[in-house]
């Protein structure tokens, strides 16, 4: 099994691209499993129809210990499994060990079991904050492979810098490793060049430039993925392919986060400056 978790700047899209990927991974006859790891728990929205699901933590408060599977774990599109961690009250608590309680209920609970064949799990982190609670995924080796989701905006690429830097400090401890930037075009000028060297500074590769479209949105507000609602739409074949790229990807790296001044001359190079 591949234990993947997405990250990225807020609002960059982590969650979208998570979940129609995932409709890509399910097409191709794969068993997958998806985790929000973020409060707002919107991660497995168009995955289940928008059927409200209750969170872990939300799910332990009201039950107490005496918590099942079926209370946790829905059926989604083409039989995704789909839990939504969620989080404490606000203002009380942390967000990032949360998650790590309900991944390891799930655990308690066989979750992975052998006998759901579970092929992938995603794991869609809450945004561009690499504070130690976030790193929890990382850091206590519940994923191993890391995806960053990136525009050529200064701060998605502030972001993906800074979260490289938290994955090679745990990288270097233990086995998790980066297996590419996802580009999630904002139609910047010149972004698909300039995320390919970004890339290529950070000592990985972008897996794939998936382009702005309507159609996502569109689908969205159908709660469905693309894949779901519109299966012959260009778009739908973006996701496919971001979906056969993660499959078929075997270049795993401990990024080189790059220092300021090199990112600032990145973006003057290929965007401001032109
Ligand atoms: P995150 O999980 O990173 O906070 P979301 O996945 O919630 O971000 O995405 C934020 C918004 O951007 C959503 O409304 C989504 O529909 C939109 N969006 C994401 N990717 C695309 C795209 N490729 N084309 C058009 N809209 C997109
Ligand atoms: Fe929030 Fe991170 Fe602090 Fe936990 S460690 S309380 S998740 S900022
Ligand atoms: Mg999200």
């Amino acid at each position: 099994m591949r234990k993947i978790a997405i990250y990225g700047k807020g609002g960059i899209g982590k969650s979208t691209t998570t979940q129609n990927t995932v409709a890509g991974l399910v097409e191709a006859g794969k068993n997958v499993k998806v985790v929000g790891c973020d409060p707002k728990a919107d991660s497995t929205r168009l995955l289940l129809g928008g059927l409200a699901q209750k969170t872990v933590l939300d799910t332990l408060r009201s039950e107490g210990e005496d918590v099942e599977l079926d209370d946790i774990v829905k059926e989604g599109y083409g039989g995704v499994r789909c839990v939504e961690s969620g989080g404490p009250e606000p203002g009380v608590g942390c967000a990032g060990r949360g998650i790590i309680t309900s991944i390891n209920l799930l655990e308690q609970l066989g979750a992975w079991d052998e006998k759901y064949k579970i092929d992938y799990t995603f794991y869609d982190v809450l945004g561009d904050v690499v504070c130690g609670g976030f790193a929890m995924p990382i850091r206590e080796g519940k994923a191993q492979e890391i995806y960053i989701v990136v525009s050529g905006e200064m701060m998605a690429m502030y972001a993906a810098n800074n979260i490289c830097k938290g994955v090679k400090k745990y990288a270097e401890a233990g086995g998790v490793r980066l297996g590419g930037l996802i580009c999630n075009s904002r139609n910047v000028d010149n972004e698909r060049e300039m995320i390919v060297e970004l890339a290529r500074q950070l000592g990985t590769k972008m897996i794939h430039f998936v382009p702005r479209d309507n159609m996502v949105q569109r689908a969205e507000i159908n709660r469905k993925t693309v894949i779901e609602y519109d299966p012959t739409h260009p778009q739908a074949d973006e996701y496919r392919a971001l979906a056969k790229a993660i499959d078929e990807n075997d270049t795993f790296v401990i990024p080189t986060p790059l220092e300021i001044e090199t990112l600032e001359q990145l973006l003057i190079d290929f965007g401001i400056a032109n």
